[in-house]
């Protein structure tokens, strides 16, 4: 699973794991048309430009829709049960993540910020907890 995850590491979204190795929540912009883009790529699904910049995230949003996982596997599967959730940052983009802190407290419009845990040596993934 981990190496799973470190596979998926490419030239295009290399800048968003460095970033997350100095606790900076990266993603993209778009030069032409300013919207942000999340997943990383090479050309903007918006207005198909390729002029695109990386540029740090304030680290906070708004959860979308969330879960709780009771099974999982891999580097994951001691920590259940543990909350998946898709949080829409205030930069306008979706991101699959997991909640951290108290289970009773969270609900869907909620205010997050962005907390960094480190999974292994060099491999640290944003995870979000209540404001
Ligand atoms: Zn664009």
């Amino acid at each position: 699973m981990v190496q799973k995850i470190q596979d998926t590491i490419d030239e295009e979204s290399r800048p968003f794991w460095d970033g997350l190795k100095k606790n900076e929540l990266m993603i993209q912009q778009c030069d032409d048309c300013a919207k942000h883009i999340f997943y990383p790529r090479s050309i903007c699904p918006h207005c198909f430009s390729d002029n695109i910049s990386w540029k740090q995230s304030n680290g906070r949003g708004a959860i979308y829709s969330y879960t709780t996982i009771h099974q999982a596997f891999g580097p994951f599967k001691d920590d259940v049960p543990f909350v998946a959730a898709l949080v829409d940052l205030d930069e306008g983009v979706r991101m699959l993540t997991r909640i951290v802190g108290e289970r009773e407290q969270i609900a869907i419009n909620k205010r997050v910020k962005v907390t960094f845990h480190q999974l292994k040596d060099d491999l640290v993934l944003p995870y979000f907890e209540l404001e």
